[in-house]
Order: structure tokens, then C-alpha cells, then sequence
């Protein structure tokens, strides 16, 4: 088997008056992404590694950010179309380790649960999906709590 690797990034600003959305979990913060979509930049940058690992193109061009049909979309169901267009291409999915860098909320809580999230989206077991966080150390605009990054690498398998 021919194994493949794609990498991912997103970043979405902080706002008031959305909910957080990350991993597919709705997190308890004062403060939600700013995004067309639900905003969820772990969803955004695992399908950013899936299509990279393919060459398959980005999130833009899957789901362009003009077309109403993906306004207030649940990335989550983005995330597993990708997984089927990645599967229909030949690939096997064969796992993910994501690294989200934000100041606040404390994401140690929220892990496993957003890991079970990915793993369901992407029918792996949760072992083949692997979810850290850190923060930026105060430095910059990320440590300024300004907005959060999120790394992705995707392993694939195939073709
Ligand atoms: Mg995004």
C-alpha cells in the first residue's frame, strides 16, 4: 500500500455572539469563530489534510464560502463528504493528528469527545484520530486571544 500525507491549516478570528464549534462540539465561551460556516477550524483543517494527501485541492474549492448551500454549514458533514470524495478517489483513510493553538478555553476537557466526533466522521477508530492543544504563550495574535490555529496532518492509504 502507497501511503500519502497531506497537512492542513485554518485560523478563524474570535467574535462575540456565535457559538464555539470545534471537533463538532459545542464548547461553553463567551466568544465563537467568525466563519461562513459553523466555523470549525479543526473540521477545516482535517479536510485541508484529507485533500492535500489526495491532491485533491482545499475547502475553498469543495465548498466554495460564496454558495449559499454552505452558510451555517455543519463541518462536520463537510469533513465526511470529503472522507467519501477521498474514498470515492481510491484512498483509504488511515488517520489524523491535530494541533489546535488557542489561549482560552482550556481544551483538555473537550478532547476526547471531539476526538470521537472526527472518528465517527471519518469511520476510523478513535486510536486513528489524534487531537492536542496548546497555547501560543501570550505571544502574538493568537496569544492575544485574538483568534485561534489549528494544524492537521492526514495519513492516506492507496491509489
Ligand atoms: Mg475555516
Amino acid at each position: 500500500m502507497r501511503q500519502r500525507f497531506g497537512i492542513g491549516y485554518d485560523s478563524h478570528v474570535f467574535v462575540d455572539g456565535r457559538p464555539l464549534v470545534l471537533g463538532g462540539l459545542k464548547i461553553d465561551h463567551p466568544m465563537g469563530l467568525q466563519g461562513h460556516s459553523d466555523g470549525d477550524a479543526v473540521a477545516h483543517a482535517v479536510i485541508d489534510a484529507l485533500l492535500g494527501a489526495a491532491a485533491m485541492g482545499d475547502i475553498g474549492r469543495h465548498f466554495p464560502d460564496d454558495d449559499e448551500r454552505w452558510k451555517d454549514a455543519d463541518s462536520m458533514k463537510l469533513l465526511s463528504e470529503v472522507r467519501r470524495r477521498v474514498i470515492a478517489a481510491s484512498y483509504t483513510v488511515v488517520n489524523v493528528d491535530v494541533t489546535v493553538i488557542t489561549e482560552a478555553p482550556k481544551l483538555a476537557p473537550f478532547i476526547d469527545a471531539m476526538r470521537e466526533n472526527v472518528s465517527q466522521a471519518l469511520g476510523l477508530p478513535i486510536s486513528a484520530v489524534s487531537i492536542k492543544a496548546k497555547t501560543n504563550e501570550k505571544m502574538d495574535s493568537v496569544g492575544q486571544g485574538q483568534g485561534l490555529q489549528v494544524l492537521a496532518i492526514a495519513s492516506l492509504g492507496g491509489a
